[in-house]
């Protein structure tokens, strides 16, 4: 793929996420480094670079993450799907509250939030600390991520 056009991209998936981690709702202004665009499914998988199969993600979730398409829901010993920001909606499978904290409401939830890490204190604190400051709606940002 040409230079201009993944660049391109890339803006459109910036932009698309409102410059948030589409996984844990880090703002990228609010974090410690630029976040990344991650391969919803990895390219191993079959995954293509296409705006349908990329999401906005923070260093920490998208190291989390990897290439990994799915993880043992420790409860119940099922494979669970990963949440996929392009084709579920965000506050179906979690809840960001004041605190910084996020819970989740569903096994894919659950899955996602345990192997992502969403909730290690330094992205909790900085969460909280843009909650405070208004830059981050928890109201808001359950329809503000992973739709088209
Ligand atoms: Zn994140």
């Amino acid at each position: 793929m040409a230079r201009v056009q993944r660049i391109d991209l890339r803006g459109r998936v910036i932009e698309r996420a409102k410059k948030r981690c589409e996984y844990c709702q880090l703002p990228d202004d609010d974090g410690w480094a630029i976040h990344e665009v991650d391969h919803v499914i990895a390219r191993k998988h079959g995954g293509k670079t296409i705006l349908s199969n990329l999401a906005y993600a923070c260093i920490p979730c998208n190291r989390h993450k990897g290439t990994d398409i799915s993880s043992i829901e420790p409860q119940t010993g099922q494979v669970i799907q990963l949440f996929n920001p392009r084709t579920q909606r965000w506050g179906t499978h979690f809840q960001l509250h004041p605190d910084g904290t996020i819970t989740s409401r569903t096994a894919v939830g659950r899955v996602t939030a345990l192997l992502l890490h969403f909730n290690d204190p330094i992205r909790m604190q900085i969460r909280a600390d843009s909650i405070a400051t208004g830059k981050l709606n928890p109201r808001t940002t359950l329809r503000a991520n992973g739709q088209i």
